[in-house]
C-alpha cells in the first residue's frame, strides 16, 4: 500500500451484460499502484427462485491486500440472500401479485415491465450458486445489546436510519426516518397508498424494512465469516475493503455503502440519489471511534486508516465490550432508496480512485453526454478510467455503469460532433508537430499547448482530460520516432 509503479498499468478488465431491462458495462484498471486490490461483482438476475428480475452490482476497494475485497465480491450477495430465507420469497410473491394487478389496470404506468433474463456475459460469477451458511446467532445477540446512537445527524433525506434497528427500536413506529428520493413516494405515509398512479404498493413497508435489515445483517454476517478464516484468525492477513453496491428490483434502486467508494443514481439528467462517504472525520464516525477508545488524526482512524467503515480490518475491530457496529471500524452499511421511474437514466458505482479526481456532477455530466455518442457502456467506462488517470489519479480504479431504459440514446448530431472534434485534434497535433522544423516537438509541449486552448467541444464533466489519451495516440502515430542509442 502506498507504493507506486514507474508507469501506470492501463490494461483494463472489462465486462458487460444486459437483461431485466438493464445494460451494464464495467472497467477496472490497476493504474499506478503496485497491486490491484479492487474487486467487483455484476449479476443480472439473482440466484434465487423468484428473484430473476432483480440485479446486483458492487465495487470493492481493497486495502492492505486483496483478500477481503476478492472474497466479498464472491460472497456479499449470497450473504444478504441467506440472511432471511423467507423474505425474498415474500418479496417475489408480493411483486408478482402487485404486477398482475397493475398490468390488468394499465401497463404503461408501471416503472418497468418485466422481461425474461437475457444473457449475462460477466464470467466472474461462477461461484454464485455455491451458498454459504449463516453464522448469525452470536452476531444477533451482540447486536441486540448494541447501544449505538442513531445517525440522525447525517444529512440525506433518503437515508435509512439503520442504527435505530440496531438499537432495537421498532421501525414501524419510526417510519419518518424512511424516505425515498422521490418526494411523492414517502413510504411512511400509508400502506394503502403509494407513489405509483395505480395506488398499488410496489413493496410493502414491512418488506422494505425487512430487506434493509437483511442487507445490513448480510454485511455483518460476511464480516464475521471472513474473520473466522484461518489467515485472519492468526492475524496474518490485515486486509480490508470498502463496498459500494446497488440492488435493483423491478420497482426500486437500493444504493448500499460501507466506506468511501460511492454510487450515484441519475434520473432526467439530475443526481437523485447518492451515497455518502464514511470518513473518520464525519461527526457520527468520529463519535463512534472516540467511544471505542480510538482517535482521529490526520483525518485517519488512529492516524492510519483513511476510511471508518469497511469489511475486514480486524485490527480495528477488537475493542472488548463493544458490538460489531461500535468498533473503530464498522462493517455496517447505509442504504439509500429510490423508487424507479421512466426518467431514470443510469447508476454509476466507482471506487475512490475515480471520485478523488471527479465530482458527482462531473461524472454524471460525462456519462450522460457520452451516452449520446455511444451505447457501448464498456467504452464509456474505459473512458472514465482514462480520464481519471489523466486527471492525476494514482489509485486502482473500478467503475460500473448500469443503464435503464430512460438513458440518453445515441444522437447522430452528437456522434458527428465528437468525430469532428477528434479530427480537429488530429489536425492540431499535426500542426504542432510540424511547427518546429528545427527539432522534435515533445509530447508534453503538445499536451500543454492544447490544454491551454479553448475547445468548446470537449466532453462535459471531463473536458481536455477526456481527450488526452487520444492526443497521445495521435502524437505517437504522427511524431517521427525518437532516435534511440542502445548499448550492444
Ligand atoms: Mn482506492
Amino acid at each position: 500500500m502506498g507504493s507506486f509503479l514507474d508507469k501506470p498499468k492501463t490494461e483494463k478488465t472489462n465486462h458487460k451484460g444486459q437483461g431485466n431491462n438493464l445494460s451494464y458495462g464495467l472497467s477496472a484498471m490497476q493504474g499506478w499502484r503496485i497491486e490491484m486490490e479492487d474487486a467487483h461483482c455484476s449479476l443480472i438476475g439473482l440466484p434465487r427462485p423468484g428473484l430473476e428480475q432483480w440485479s446486483f452490482f458492487a465495487v470493492f476497494d481493497g486495502h492492505a491486500g486483496a483478500t477481503v475485497s476478492k472474497y466479498s465480491s464472491d460472497e456479499l450477495i449470497k450473504s444478504i440472500l441467506d440472511t432471511d430465507p423467507t423474505l425474498f420469497d415474500e418479496i417475489s410473491a408480493f411483486a408478482t401479485a402487485s404486477n398482475s394487478s397493475n398490468n390488468a389496470i394499465n401497463n404503461n404506468t408501471r416503472p418497468l415491465s418485466p422481461t425474461p433474463n437475457e444473457k449475462n456475459s460477466d464470467n466472474d460469477n461462477s461461484t454464485t450458486n455455491k451458498l454459504i451458511s449463516n453464522s448469525t446467532n452470536s452476531l444477533n445477540k451482540s447486536d441486540s445489546n448494541n447501544s449505538e446512537t442513531p445517525t440522525s445527524t447525517l444529512k440525506s433525506s433518503s437515508q435509512i436510519n439503520l442504527n435505530k434497528e440496531a438499537a432495537g427500536i421498532d421501525l414501524t413506529t419510526t417510519t419518518n426516518s424512511i424516505k425515498t428520493s422521490n418526494s411523492n413516494s414517502s413510504l411512511s405515509t400509508n400502506k394503502s397508498t403509494s407513489a405509483n398512479s395505480n395506488n398499488t404498493p410496489l413493496i410493502s413497508e414491512d418488506l422494505q424494512n425487512k430487506l434493509k435489515t437483511a442487507i445490513r445483517q448480510g454485511f455483518l454476517n460476511l464480516d464475521a465469516k471472513i474473520r473466522s478464516r484461518a489467515e485472519f484468525e492468526r492475524g496474518e492477513d490485515k486486509s480490508g475493503s470498502t463496498a459500494v453496491a446497488c440492488l435493483i428490483s423491478p420497482t426500486h434502486v437500493y444504493l448500499i455503502n460501507c466506506g468511501d467508494s460511492r454510487a450515484i443514481t441519475v434520473s432526467d439528467n439530475q443526481i437523485v440519489l447518492n451515497t455518502l462517504d464514511h470518513k473518520p472525520i464525519n461527526p457520527v464516525e468520529r463519535e463512534r471511534i472516540h467511544a471505542a477508545g480510538g482517535s482521529v488524526m490526520i483525518q485517519r482512524v488512529n492516524g492510519s486508516l483513511a476510511v471508518s467503515r469497511a469489511l475486514g480490518d480486524y485490527e480495528y475491530k477488537s475493542v472488548e465490550g463493544k458490538g460489531p457496529c461500535e468498533q473503530l471500524v464498522s462493517p455496517e452499511p447505509e442504504i439509500y432508496i429510490h423508487e424507479r421511474t421512466e426518467k431514470d437514466e443510469f447508476v454509476v458505482l466507482a471506487c475512490d480512485g475515480i471520485w478523488d479526481v471527479m465530482t458527482n456532477e462531473d461524472l454524471k455530466d460525462f456519462v450522460h453526454a457520452r451516452l449520446k455518442v455511444t451505447d457501448d457502456l464498456v467504452q464509456i467506462s474505459n473512458e472514465v478510467l482514462d480520464t481519471c488517470l489523466n486527471k492525476g489519479s494514482r489509485d486502482n480504479m473500478s467503475v460500473i455503469i448500469v443503464s435503464f431504459p430512460g438513458a440518453p440514446k445515441v444522437v447522430q448530431a452528437e456522434v458527428e460532433k465528437d468525430i469532428a472534434c477528434n479530427e480537429k485534434l488530429e489536425n492540431r497535433v499535426k500542426e504542432l508537430i510540424d511547427s518546429n522544423n528545427q527539432g522534435r516537438v515533445e509530447f508534453s509541449q503538445v499536451l500543454q499547448t492544447i490544454s491551454q486552448e479553448k475547445w468548446d467541444d470537449f466532453p462535459p464533466g471531463a473536458g481536455f482530460h477526456a481527450k488526452q489519451t487520444l492526443i497521445e495516440e495521435i502524437y505517437n502515430r504522427l511524431s517521427p520516432p525518437r532516435v534511440i542509442y542502445e548499448n550492444f
